[in-house]
């Protein structure tokens, strides 16, 4: 018998009350599993159009709550919200995206409501021999797939942004219950001060990009980096880093991909003038096509790569630019 239950989907809101990129995929793997249900928790009056584009994602109930406390207060308002609509529809499974915020938030839900989390999951399924949930995690870079379930008791799954392709069929009327928080939790951080990143308008971030473009210690100079944002720019992607380059001062430690980094799993990834350490390969093995560019045909890099041409960034990626240009006109 396939799984029949309700399954709850923290929906990431930015300050203007919309979804987050990490909705798509994760409502997607909802509604795959059984009936989704968004919840979502947004400051007074910040939640206009929020129900219509949750439907466009696949929601087919959207559990809605507004609190003065999720602007200033990190994850008290959705860990509430969360637990009352696990009563409410009498959930057996809540996923999550695995983003630092959200992360803090699955733990502190499944204490509340009597539950254990699965963390950065790659994947769920239903296993209908056993009648059980199963996440499936990718680890070690990739290298090894392992797969956990939660016997009795509530299933978080913390999902790895990136890891869910594709957008659940639109709901055209999404069923809507606009909910007063009524479990209460500890307090959680205060937020005193927001300060907006500066990030290159258009250019997407790092952590659930769908193309990633990477440069190494290869690139050269703080300047020479251009080449890597270049053709992150023509391929819409978001820029990373390995730790190398971080550390030589290219780029903020906030672009560095790896172990110590941010681990992402886009469509594409491009690694310019990076030997492919085990460190870096941990954060972005998992991505769907890798390319790979560098000088020395015995880098590690290749081992990883689907593609690798051996050449100099400079003399390779301005060929690639035009080449992709030539094509789009
Ligand atoms: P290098 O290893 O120096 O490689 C540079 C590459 O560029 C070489 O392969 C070279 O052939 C190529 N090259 C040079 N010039 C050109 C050119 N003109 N055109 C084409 N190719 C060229 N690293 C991370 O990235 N992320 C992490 O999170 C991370 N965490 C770490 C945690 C720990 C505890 C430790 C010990 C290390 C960690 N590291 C991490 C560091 C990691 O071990 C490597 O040192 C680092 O990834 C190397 O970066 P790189 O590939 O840019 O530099």
């Amino acid at each position: 018998m396939p799984y029949t239950g309700n399954v709850l989907v923290l929906i990431e809101t930015n300050r203007e009350g919309s979804p987050k990129s990490t909705a798509a995929g994760l409502l997607r793997l909802a509604a795959d599993l059984g009936k989704p249900v968004a919840v979502a928790v947004t400051a007074p009056g910040r939640s206009g159009g929020l129900v219509a584009e949750l439907g466009t994602l696949g929601a087919a109930n959207v559990y809605l709550a507004e609190s003065e406390s999720a602007a200033t207060e990190l994850g008290s308002a959705l860990v509430g919200a969360l637990a009352d609509a696990v009563h409410t529809y009498g959930a057996g499974l809540v996923l999550v995206p695995a983003t630092n915020d959200s992360n803090a938030v699955a733990g502190r839900l499944a204490i509340v409501a009597g539950g254990s989390v699965a963390a950065d999951a790659v994947a769920v399924r239903f296993d209908e021999e056993s009648q059980e949930l199963i996440a499936t995690h990718s680890i070690f870079g990739g290298d090894f797939t392992t797969e956990s379930t939660v016997e009795g008791g509530l299933m978080v799954v913390t999902v790895r942004p990136g890891s869910i392709e594709g957008v659940a069929e639109t709901v055209a009327s999404p069923s809507v219950t606009i909910a007063e928080i009524l479990t209460t939790t500890a307090t959680g951080a205060t937020v005193d001060e927001v300060s907006e990143a500066a990030a290159k308008a258009g250019r997407p971030m790092l952590r659930g990009a769908k193309n990633v473009v990477s440069g190494g210690r290869g690139v050269g100079s703080k300047e020479a980096f251009s080449v890597v944002e270049e053709l992150a720019d023509v391929l819409g992607a978001a820029v990373g880093a390995s730790r190398a380059a971080v550390d030589a001062g290219y780029v903020p430690q906030s672009y560095q991909v790896g172990q110590t980094g941010v681990t992402v799993t886009p469509q594409l990834y491009v690694a310019l003038g990076i030997s492919g350490a085990i460190q870096h390969r941990a954060g972005m093995q998992t991505s769907k096509t890798i390319v790979a560019i560098n000088k020395d045909e015995h880098a590690p890099i290749f081992d990883v790569a689907d593609f690798g041409i051996v050449g100099d960034v400079f003399t390779v990626v301005p060929q690639l630019i035009e080449e992709i240009n030539n094509r789009r006109s």
